[in-house]
């Protein structure tokens, strides 16, 4: 073992687990029997470390307060498989888990963090193609319920037939603070402002938050996969039906979306909101080739990729059988406008 591969992807996986098990311990400090998977990665890193005469961390609280830092600040080094030097599993402002901790959590297993979710919307879906329609935008739409603010939309017959299905999936939760710009979660920060779960918006003074007193919402997991990718895609959507595209969803084997150029050619699209380019290459890898389709594409958001100059370089040298290509959405955008303008001017 060398030191440039000390620690690889299995127990930067193993880690991100360690850390959703504990994601509550900044409300209530460090109790103790500790989760076994936080335990876990607490001894695969010590020994780790002791195999090459490194200071290990002294316990789980070390083990959390170096997940706060990035990758290339660690006591020890990280393989460069395990993507960017400045990835960080906790958000040092607020103490919760990050985004990039999601991914690396459920990455490499096809079990993907919105497996509950996927499996009633898989079982919708063998019913009736609408109803399991229905259904996935009722969630991408209404993340977070507050019941207690009027009979409101749930009353409606459509709405209700919907509700039936999907209850099941939400949770209680207690107070929460929400992102004055998404209707998201969010927490106070150390610096006292409000953090939006999503790390795409803004931060915001708490005065601008809303402290909801009692809501049901999709759990963490759910939120941050179905809801951030669903709502972008939702817009690409709306937006490539406006260029004269047809737009079919379909969901199987996984969820995609047909888009039938006014040119003919089709066109296979994934929404992906991932943080980490090396864990969205290996996903995508997993996703083989669909029959009868041109091209074949997974969509980021411009505010995702934008902070890793090198997004796309990344997932190019892992992507490597090619078969699907990645843009962002608005370069997406401006491909399917071009093709329309090009038949526009046959015409
Ligand atoms: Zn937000």
């Amino acid at each position: 073992m060398t030191p440039s591969n000390l620690i690889g992807t299995d127990l930067v996986r193993q880690i991100a687990r360690g850390v959703l098990a504990m994601r509550d311990f900044h409300r209530g400090g460090y109790a103790l029997p500790y989760p076994p998977e936080t335990q876990l990665a607490l001894d695969r890193i010590v020994l780790a470390c002791l195999l090459e005469n490194r200071e290990p961390p002294v316990g789980v609280p070390h083990l959390m307060r170096l997940c706060e830092m990035p990758f290339d600040k660690w006591l020890t080094d990280i393989s460069g498989e395990c993507g960017e030097p400045d990835t960080v599993l906790i958000n040092p402002h607020t103490r919760q888990p990050t985004l990039a901790c999601a991914e690396w959590s459920v990455s490499g297993s096809n079990v993907g963090s919105d497996a509950p979710t996927s499996s009633v919307l898989l079982r919708l879906a063998v019913e009736s193609h609408s109803t399991w329609s229905a259904c996935r935008d009722f969630l991408i739409e209404h993340p977070v319920i507050d019941l207690h603010a009027g009979p409101g939309f749930l009353t409606r017959p459509e709405m209700k037939r919907i509700w039936q299905h999907v209850q099941a999936l939400y949770v209680d939760l207690r107070p929460e603070l929400r992102c004055p710009f998404c209707g998201l979660f969010a927490s106070k920060g150390k610096d006292g402002a409000g953090w939006c779960e999503s790390e795409t918006c803004d931060a915001f003074t708490l005065k601008q938050g809303r402290v909801d007193k009692k809501v049901k919402a999709l759990p963490w997991a759910i939120r941050l996969s179905l809801v951030l990718a669903g709502r972008v895609e939702r817009a690409l959507r709306a937006s490539l039906v406006s260029t004269g595209a047809e737009v079919r969803m379909a969901s199987e084997p996984f969820v995609h979306a047909l888009i039938t150029l006014p040119v003919g050619a089709t066109w296979a699209l994934v929404v992906r909101v991932d943080t980490q380019p090396v864990l969205l290459a290996d996903a995508v890898r997993s996703w083989g080739v669909l029959a009868g389709v041109d091209r074949m594409v997974v969509a980021v958001p411009e505010a995702v990729m934008r902070p890793r100059a090198d997004y796309s370089t990344v997932f190019d040298r892992h992507n490597t059988d090619h078969a699907w290509t990645l843009r962002s959405t608005r370069r997406l955008l401006t491909e399917a406008k071009t093709a329309a303008r090009k038949v526009n001017q046959r015409a």
